[in-house]
């Protein structure tokens, strides 16, 4: 069986929501513009480490999609997240502060690692190289909203980085965070992670393992005003019966668990 961080977290996040995607095959539709305009940034932004156009490449891969009948937030379009995407890779380009020596080989790092019982854990790691002259491992993010940086070291507490630097053994790690919003921003968030932090996703990831093993799938449901999680669990038509919402949100497709990774390329 292969896990990888997404499998781990939604486990931890609510066992029946597990059991729904990875055994039974519920998938969330992709219809979500800002999680398809994600991948197709990621292309831009490879592109410009391979010395080519970025904004071209922007265009050719989002063009692709210009009439699909996508979910867009309320105020976006697709000539408003181009807009957007176009002004970040020209931001990202004048800031200069990271570099990838060899992009060929240190972009979208597909990393492995044995568990016990002959299972495995893949990762896809954005990109290895260097931010503000120093080595570190670092994972792209396009989003709506800033990333929360206070109290200092925050950050360092973040479980995706931590599951790539146990991953990779790499202590420096940084998200580059593509902020859409009015005035588009880039937040360059830096940690370190400790040999300790990494020992201790490694026996949560085997605990997490042995659970999903034995079948333990108890639905946490996290009803608490106001952080109700069943409100974006795209699962929660299935827990309420409803058709109507598994019919909007919901495609089953067994055995697509291969592409959960995309959903680790967007916040
Ligand atoms: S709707 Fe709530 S209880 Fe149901 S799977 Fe989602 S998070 Fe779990």
């Amino acid at each position: 069986m292969i896990y990888s961080y997404t499998q781990i977290s939604q486990y931890l996040r609510c066992p029946r929501s597990y059991r729904y995607r990875y055994l039974d095959g519920w998938r969330e539709k992709d219809t979500r513009a800002a999680m398809v305009f994600g991948r197709c940034f990621e292309k831009a932004l490879q592109a410009c480490f391979e010395q080519e156009d970025p904004s071209a490449a922007l265009f050719k891969e989002w063009g692709a999609y210009r009439d699909t009948p996508f979910e867009y937030r309320k105020g976006e379009s697709w000539d408003r997240l181009v807009h957007q995407g176009v002004h970040l890779l020209q931001k990202f380009a004048q800031d200069g502060r990271v570099s990838i020596p060899d992009p060929k080989g240190n972009l979208q790092l597909k990393l492995t690692r044995s568990l016990a019982g002959g299972n495995e854990f893949v990762s896809y790691i954005d990109a290895i190289g260097e931010l503000d002259g120093k080595p570190c491992l670092i994972d792209w993010k396009t989003t709506t909203s800033r990333y929360a940086e206070e109290p200092e070291g925050l950050l360092s507490l973040d479980p995706q980085l931590i599951c790539y630097s146990w991953i990779s053994g790499i202590s420096d790690v940084a998200f580059v965070v593509f902020v859409r919003k009015q005035l588009p921003e880039i937040q360059y968030l830096k940690a370190t992670i400790s040999e300790e932090q990494r020992r201790e996703f490694g026996r949560l990831v085997e605990s997490t393992i042995a659970q999903v093993e034995s079948g333990q799938f108890s639905s946490h449901s996290g009803i608490r005003f106001p952080q109700n999680g069943c409100v974006s669990c795209s699962h929660l038509g299935l827990c309420l019966n409803n058709q109507q919402l598994i019919e909007t949100n919901l495609v089953r497709r067994p055995g697509a668990s291969d592409l959960d990774w995309l959903d680790e390329l967007t916040d």
